[in-house]
């Protein structure tokens, strides 16, 4: 893509410098009205390839997509996948669920908020 948007860019540059270098010249076809719009259709669509490849170049730089959130064990920090329930590294308990229930309690429950059963302790 790069490579596609540099020589994009280049083709446009010669396009625009064989625009004016004929314009310049002295040749009699460039005279011709049909010499001058060649001229500035060259002009133009070099110029736009240009300015195209150029913007197209800087905006793909610009938009570095972001990381996604990497969850991360709240003890030792280490990057942990979110539906681990216990942190492999340093083995924090990082999701309970009820054992009667299933849903997902908090770590330090004592009592199953949803169907009150006595959580074993942490
Ligand atoms: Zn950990
Ligand atoms: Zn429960």
């Amino acid at each position: 893509m790069k490579a596609n948007r540099v020589i994009g860019a280049l083709l446009g540059a010669a396009l625009l410098f064989f625009a004016v270098g004929a314009y310049l010249s002295n040749e009699p076809a460039s005279k011709t009205d049909q010499g001058r719009i060649m001229i500035i259709v060259a002009f133009v669509f070099g110029f736009l390839m240009v300015i195209s490849n150029a913007t197209a170049g800087s905006k793909a730089a610009k938009s570095i997509p972001a990381s996604p959130v990497q969850p991360v064990c709240p003890t030792c920090k280490k990057p942990i996948q979110a539906d681990y329930q216990v942190c492999p590294y340093c083995a924090t308990t990082l999701q309970r669920h009820c054992p009667s229930c299933h849903k997902e309690v908090g770590p330090d429950f004592k009592v199953c908020p949803y169907c009150g059963t006595n959580l074993p302790n942490a």
